[in-house]
């Protein structure tokens, strides 16, 4: 409960005098509540409320990707050279996270042969090998 930011009461919701820092505040208040989120999840109000932050009301439900996520790094990896590499934050440092990254790339790097390898800090290595061939078209 560490912060004093005051919150009103909105019928049966309770909302918080700053709206930026209601996801933290709502968040903060399911891992007291909960313990934790699971990776790739996120805290929601299930009142529709953006500015909810009543326990209540919060329930957990899979963060949605961005729909242009693959096929921009897919972009990113092809003006690389062969060998060249980049980081991309974020990703997770368990092993289902990064398969779902992995996949993710794969499918969108249809050009380009690409290895991807997980850095302890949650970002992974995403290296380009070669490409493939236009016989593969
Ligand atoms: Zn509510």
């Amino acid at each position: 409960m560490g912060e004093f930011s005051p919150t009103t009461r909105n019928g049966d919701c309770e909302e918080i005098a700053n709206p930026s820092t209601t996801y933290g505040r709502r968040r903060r208040n399911w891992i007291d509540a909960h313990g934790s989120v699971p990776a790739r999840q996120v805290v929601d109000a299930s009142c529709g409320n953006k500015h909810c932050i009543a326990l209540r009301h919060s329930y957990l439900r899979p963060r949605v990707e961005q729909p242009r996520k693959y096929p921009k790094i897919a972009e990113r990896v092809h003006r690389l050279k062969i060998g060249q590499h980049f980081d991309v934050r974020g990703v997770g440092t368990d092993e289902r996270s990064r398969n779902r990254f992995r996949s993710g790339l794969y499918a969108a790097a249809r050009l380009d042969k690409v290895s991807v390898r997980g850095q302890a800090d949650g970002s992974v290595c995403v290296t380009k090998v070669g490409e493939w061939s236009s016989l593969r078209v």
